[in-house]
């Protein structure tokens, strides 16, 4: 059913160990006993370079030949990728060319740029970096490694799926983050190998869901890109899409929409609750909570997927001075 199986995840696993942290997993008393069952944080905000993009981007770069890590990688990034495969093409002695558009926050430039990376910025869209990537690749002979849509990227995201049911071996449902579907893809794919009856919720803001705007339609459609708390979901699936769009529509069981405020709130629990530093995006499965949008039946596992946010945004939003519209 899935297009990555477990034996190609379990394969990601052993090729990036040792280049990326096993994150910790602790019980949430707080979101426990609002939920009525045991609810699990996944910690992967601590991951190096400060999102589980390192995971599919390890795996990338592992994966490519000699010929190829020779001419360097490019990818078009909203920031956590970007940063991601900058740490991992200069932990291979490799060039890696980011683009990106102007809606990216300064703090993630500045951060790309200090890991060593080249940073390319192009026009107001997600679509628009990509097409430098692509000029990148036919001109330059860069090869393009993607964001989500690619089996290395998804199968090095499911490595997360693999450590959470060793971790939370009964889970009943798992909230991931949704944006292009590679995280939510590659943690389905393991998640549904090892546990069918697990259930698997995406988790995206509302304010431009272009993977559950394409759920909904039944193929990929475009979205306008909105500024939004949660900037690291920003983004389409791409109209091409090959892999994520068909594993999301296959192998998760809901999609849950939340509005800037409710991503503020969940910036501000994991703050004062858990004592944890999270962005927006990081921040949604612990909001979707709070928002008491689904009925947890048994073990919760909610995902902590980055925390690359400007601090003193963070500041404002944990201080309750900005609500989720005027932040951004
Ligand atoms: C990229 C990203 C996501 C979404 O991952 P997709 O594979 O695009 O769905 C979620 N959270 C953070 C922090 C990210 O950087």
């Amino acid at each position: 059913m899935s297009i990555v199986t477990l034996r190609d995840i379990q394969a990601a696993r052993e090729r990036i160990v040792g280049k990326v942290e096993r994150t910790p997993t602790v019980l949430s008393r707080s979101l426990s006993e609002l939920a009525g069952a045991p609810v699990h944080l996944k910690l992967e905000h601590r991951q190096i370079t400060g999102s589980f993009k390192l995971r599919g981007a390890s795996n990338a770069v592992a994966s490519l030949n000699q010929d190829e890590r020779a001419r360097g990688v490019a990818a078009a990034s909203t920031g956590n990728h970007g940063r991601a495969l900058a740490h991992a093409a200069k932990c291979q002695g490799m060039r890696a060319v980011i683009c990106m558009s102007r809606l990216v926050p300064g703090n993630k430039l500045d951060e790309i740029r200090r890991l060593g990376a080249e940073v390319r910025i192009v026009g107001n869209s997600q679509d628009d970096a990509q097409q430098e990537v692509e000029r990148l690749v036919t001109e330059e002979g860069l090869v393009m490694l993607p964001p989500f849509d690619h089996p290395a990227i998804i199968a090095g995201q499911g490595t997360l799926g693999l450590e959470m049911m060793e971790e939370v071996p009964n889970a009943a449902l798992v909230l991931v983050q949704l944006s292009g579907g590679g995280l939510a893809s590659g943690i389905a794919a393991a998640v549904k190998s090892l546990r069918p009856a697990t259930k698997i919720i995406g988790v995206s803001m509302a304010r431009g869901a272009a993977m559950k705007a394409s759920l909904d339609t039944g193929r990929p459609v475009q979205v306008e890109e909105l500024p939004t708390l949660a900037d690291s979901l920003g983004g389409g699936i791409g109209l091409d899409n090959r892999l994520t769009f068909a594993m999301c529509r296959d192998l998760l069981d809901d999609v849950i929409l939340l509005s800037e405020d409710e991503i503020a709130a969940g910036i501000r629990h994991a703050y004062e609750q858990e004592r944890e530093i999270v962005e927006g995006a990081g921040a949604v499965g612990i909001a979707a909570l709070l928002a008491g949008k689904f009925k947890a039946s048994g073990p919760v596992v909610v995902l902590l997927s980055g925390r690359n946010i400007d601090m003193n945004a963070h500041r404002r939003i944990v201080c309750g001075e900005a609500t989720g519209e005027r932040a951004s």
